[in-house]
């Protein structure tokens, strides 16, 4: 068996679970898996900061516990909150991972899927960055079709949901705005040859 999975010059996840190429800064909001756990689920959610504002360093700093509770009204109340999420991606499409996928990230928080709870234990989280009143960007449609092949083709994931549909009544992302048929058809696409 070789070290990382190779598909076709798209993405590559490392043993540990890395994505290569992607810059890992690390989050200490992490701890191991439940032995025996796998990865069966892939959660998609969707986070701005301050909220509805783009390209700032908060939500590094929210995952790295360094976020200034003085910088922004809203930051004062999440600074104390230690989350995480494994990757995020950007609106340029520009990915960052904050946990190896073989760790479980704090991104679910109180939650359940087909009947099953403690989400974070079983899946994987994706943050996209984004809001409710604002479209995504094809770069992060295409970066999250390529993530989450490389994902598939690395993990026995059996379902993709939203944060919403795991902590419903909780959680609104990634929101009205996430065009799940555009995602959907993206996966379904092949992989370019090369
Ligand atoms: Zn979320």
């Amino acid at each position: 068996m070789t070290s990382r999975q190779h598909l076709d010059s798209e993405l590559c996840i490392t043993e540990d679970g890395r994505v290569e190429g992607a810059p890992f800064i690390a989050s200490p909001n992490c701890d191991a898996r439940p032995a025996g756990a796998a990865i069966e689920l892939l959660v998609v959610h969707a986070i701005s900061l301050p909220p509805g504002e783009f390209g700032g360093p908060g939500i590094v700093e929210l995952f790295t516990n360094r976020l200034d509770s003085a910088a922004h009204p809203y930051y004062a109340t999440i600074s104390d909150l230690k989350v995480s999420a494994h990757l995020l991606i950007r609106r340029d499409g520009g990915m960052v991972q904050f946990v190896a996928c073989g760790m479980r990230a704090w991104h679910a928080g109180a939650s359940s899927w087909r009947g099953r709870e403690r989400c974070n234990d079983f899946s994987v989280g994706i943050e996209l960055e984004g809001c409710d009143a604002v479209a995504f960007e094809d770069a992060q449609y295409g970066r999250l079709a390529a993530v989450t092949r490389a994902l598939r083709a690395a993990y026995p994931i059996r379902g993709i949901a939203g944060h919403s549909d795991i902590a419903p009544g909780r959680k609104t992302d990634p929101g009205p705005r996430f065009d799940w048929a555009r995602f959907y058809a993206l996966l379904e696409e092949a992989p370019a040859r090369g």
